[in-house]
Formats: structure tokens, C-alpha cells, sequence
């Protein structure tokens, strides 16, 4: 489940419980410091359908092994860039994308990217922020109105050239550069489309929208447009090559094509609030994303009952789908019937194709909130099952040093304290809690040597700030 962070919940006991529900996180440690601020969130669904998403094209692409990441960034903006081995993607990204064929076109030309080593060459993505952040400042200097003026140049061409006319050739270079790699990875994402089978026309029609003057109206600019330059013959090679190809009318299948629509319907409930879902929702009249977001902004905004039942009829339409267990076990939590919440997330869990860390981990704050010692217990394997699917969920520790502290296992707490700071890149504190619990377990015991690991750790020697 995904929601927008919240701080005024009730029971101190579940506060964490509650963020956990898709709380915005800190990127976690192995993130190069350009990431650090970046605000993930976390949800089951969305990061399960991006991978299934990427996973065709990564393999098409030669990276099916490379362990690439996927991110979701809690942004409205459109975006999508690749730092180190993780592939980042804004929400609004996926909320703008119609087709599931429109992301996967993106993904493709950000695997052009990663394929190329195109960040190893002359400018790593710190390179391309500060780059971003130069494009920036001029268009707030009027490279704006410079962009209507040449007209179909762009907004990188304005840039460049109030950049060259300030006398600025460094930055000519860097954009001149970026422009051969957009080429070059324009060309590597059809080949992978073909590869898969799949049209190159939702990309195209992205990269249209950003062409066009339009996406420049308004406060907002999309750092993607920023970050690729998008002149005129780039999208004509393009628009070759997609047509070119057999597979140019091929449409998404219909069950993917549902699983966005759902998608796009979550994140406007979660984060965009109750008007803009329901502007979303009257769009698609009918269809069980509709039902779904229905369902989500009555969880949120309207009553318990309610919620449940409408729940309970989406389960009855697709009774193996994780994510609507998921959402019952939610509304079940809010209803204060924490037992009945641990079964629907034993669904999920049970159910879920894609393994997810954070289900397992909601079934343990389920367990948790019954608060028996059996309960405690119980979710203590459940966090620890779940932290071990996903060792970045820095939440999690948070619950499991909850866990661990009211079954009284003091060093297992601050053990748990210290593996969430750790992987949150906090090593100050990691390594402090980690001695706090070492005074208390015996010497060379798993869980001392696991805390020797934190004290031992020296980030420069594992984190490539490239
Ligand atoms: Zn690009």
C-alpha cells in the first residue's frame, strides 16, 4: 500500500506501523550521494509491475544479471534517470504514461543508457545534475521565451544557447555530448522493443509530448525534457525507426494494460488526493481500476465499512490478486482488528508472485498490533522474512527493534536499530548501536558477528560515488 507520510496516528505503538504503509523513505545507502535526497517510496504492486515491466527489456539488453534496481521516486514531475546500478522513476512519470507501452519505451532508452556505459564516459550523473541545475538557472533567466523563439530546438537549445552566448562553451560541449548518447540510446531501446516484440510508440509519443511548446506552459518543467535534449532530427531518426519496425502497432496486453490502470488509479489516490482520483477514476467508468481507486479513496477519505465492503468485491473479481489482500489488510488495521489484518496480509504474502519484502512485513506489523507474546514472536519471523527479501527496507528494522524490544530482547533490538541506520547510509549511528549491542551478547555469536560487520564497515571501501 502506498500513502504520502503521516505523523498523526493515534497509538505510538503503531506509528511506524502506519508510515510503513508505502512511507517515503531515505534512499538507502549503496545510492551515490547525487540519490541521497531523493524521496523514494515503497509499494508492493507498482515496484512489482515496473520490474515486470523492465524485466523483458533488461534481459534484451544484455543486463538481465547486472541485479539492476528499480526506484520509485515520490515525485509529480516527469522523470526517469539510471545512477550506479538503479534505474529511478518518478511517479508522475507513471501517472502521465496511458500505456504501460509509453514507461516501457522509457525504461528501454534508459537501458540504451546502462547498456552504453554511457554514465562511465564523460559525465556520470552528478555530471548531468549539475548540468540540470546550470539549464535550470538559465531558463529562470528568460532562456524560456529563447525556447519560443527557436521554436522547435527545445528547451536544451535554449539553453545552449543563451549557455554560448553568455560565452559558456563548457556547457555547449556537455550538452553536444549528452545529444549523441540520446541518439545512441534512441537506437539501442528499439532494438530491445523489437527484441521483445514490442512498438516503439510510446516512446515516441513521450518524447513528443516533450517536444512540443505545450510542456513548456505552465510552472512546471519536467526534468526528463531537461536532461534530454530532444531536437527536431533526434525525433525524426526516431520516428524511422519506430515505424520501421513489425511491431509498430502492437498494443499492450489487456491484463497489463489493467494492472497500469490500477497503478496510475493508486497513485493518484495516495498521492494526489480525492479530486484528482476521482478526475482519473471517471476517465476509465467501469473497469476494476475504477473499483480499485473507489475502493482506495474510501479507505482514505471515507468510512471503514464502506471500504471493506467495496474490498471484499474486488477480491470476489480477482481472488488471487496480493494487492487487494493487501488493501483489506490495511483498511482492517485503520478498523482497529489487527487479527483479521494479519490473515488478509498472510494472503498477500501467500499470494504475491513477486516476493515482495514489504508484504511480510505489514503481516508482521499486523501480528505486532495483536501484541500477545505469541504474536510478537510470530511477527518477529515475519519482519526478519521480510527484511531478508529486501535488506533496504529501512522501516522494517524500525518494527523489528519494536518487536524485539517488547519481547524484551534488549541487544536484538538495538542490533535491529543498528541494521536500519546502516542501511539507511547512517553508519554514525549504526555503529554505535551495534557496540550497545554487543556489550550484551556473548562474543562471536551470530548476532555480535553481525554487529562486528556494522563496526567493521568502512563506506568508502563498498559505495562508488562515481
Ligand atoms: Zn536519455
Amino acid at each position: 500500500m502506498l500513502s504520502r507520510p503521516r505523523s498523526t496516528i493515534a497509538q505510538a505503538a503503531r506509528v511506524f506501523a502506519t508510515l510503513s504503509l508505502g512511507a517515503v523513505v531515505a534512499v538507502t545507502s549503496s545510492v551515490s550521494a547525487f540519490a541521497q535526497n531523493v524521496p523514494v517510496i515503497r509499494d508492493a504492486e507498482i515496484e512489482a509491475l515496473v520490474r515486470d515491466y523492465a524485466r523483458p527489456i533488461f534481459k534484451a539488453a544484455g543486463l538481465a544479471n547486472d541485479g539492476i534496481d528499480i526506484v520509485l521516486v515520490n515525485d509529480q514531475s516527469f522523470n526517469a534517470f539510471v545512477t550506479g546500478r538503479r534505474l529511478f522513476i518518478n511517479t508522475g512519470a507513471l501517472m502521465t504514461a496511458e500505456t504501460p507501452n509509453e514507461i516501457i519505451g522509457v525504461i528501454a532508452h534508459e537501458a540504451g543508457h546502462i547498456a552504453g556505459g554511457h554514465q562511465q564516459k564523460l559525465r556520470d550523473q552528478l555530471e548531468r545534475a549539475k548540468t540540470m541545475a546550470i539549464i535550470a538557472t538559465l531558463l529562470g533567466a528568460g532562456a524560456i521565451a529563447a525556447g519560443a523563439a527557436t521554436n522547435s530546438r527545445g528547451l536544451a537549445g535554449a539553453g545552449m544557447g543563451v549557455a554560448a552566448g553568455g560565452g559558456e562553451m563548457a556547457q555547449r560541449s556537455i550538452l553536444a555530448y549528452q545529444r549523441t548518447e540520446e541518439m545512441t540510446a534512441d537506437r539501442s531501446a528499439i532494438t530491445y522493443l523489437n527484441a521483445t516484440g514490442q512498438s516503439g510508440m510510446g516512446m515516441l509519443k513521450t518524447f513528443h509530448r516533450f517536444q512540443t511548446a505545450l510542456s513548456l506552459s505552465g510552472a512546471q518543467v519536467d526534468p526528463y525534457r531537461i536532461s534530454h535534449p530532444m531536437p527536431q532530427d533526434r525525433i525524426a531518426n526516431l520516428e524511422v525507426l519506430v515505424k520501421q519496425s513489425p511491431y509498430v502497432d502492437k498494443i499492450d496486453p489487456p491484463a497489463l494494460q489493467q494492472r497500469h490502470d490500477m497503478m496510475r488509479v493508486k497513485i493518484a489516490v495516495y498521492m494526489d488526493g480525492q479530486a484528482a482520483a476521482s478526475r482519473l477514476i471517471r476517465k476509465m467508468p467501469g473497469s476494476l481500476a475504477a473499483q480499485y481507486g473507489d475502493a482506495q479513496a474510501t479507505y482514505l477519505f471515507g468510512d471503514i465499512a464502506t471500504a471493506l465492503a467495496k474490498t471484499n468485491a474486488l477480491i470476489k473479481t480477482q481472488p488471487k490478486n496480493a494487492y487487494f489482500q493487501e488493501l483489506r489488510g490495511d483498511i482492517l488495521m485503520k478498523a482497529n482488528r489487527p487479527k483479521d489484518a494479519a490473515d488478509a496480509y498472510a494472503k498477500a504474502v501467500s499470494l504475491d508472485p513477486a516476493r515482495s519484502g514489504l508484504l511480510p512485513v505489514s503481516w508482521g506489523q499486523a501480528l505486532m498490533a495483536i501484541g500477545t507474546p505469541e504474536s510478537l514472536k510470530k511477527a518477529v519471523v515475519q519482519i526478519n522474512n521480510g527484511l531478508g527479501r529486501d535488506k533496504e527496507n529501512s522501516a522494517g528494522y524500525r518494527y523489528l527493534a519494536q518487536a524485539y524490544g517488547e519481547l524484551g530482547d534488549i541487544p536484538g533490538a538495538e542490533l535491529a536499530t543498528a541494521e536500519g541506520h546502516f542501511y539507511s547510509g547512517n553508519y554514525k549511528d549504526a555503529k554505535i548501536f551495534a557496540m550497545r549491542a554487543q556489550q550484551q551478547m556473548k562474543r562471536g555469536e551470530p548476532r555480535w558477528l553481525r554487529a562486528q560487520d556494522i563496526i567493521n564497515y568502512t563506506p568508502s571501501n563498498k559505495i562508488k560515488i562515481k
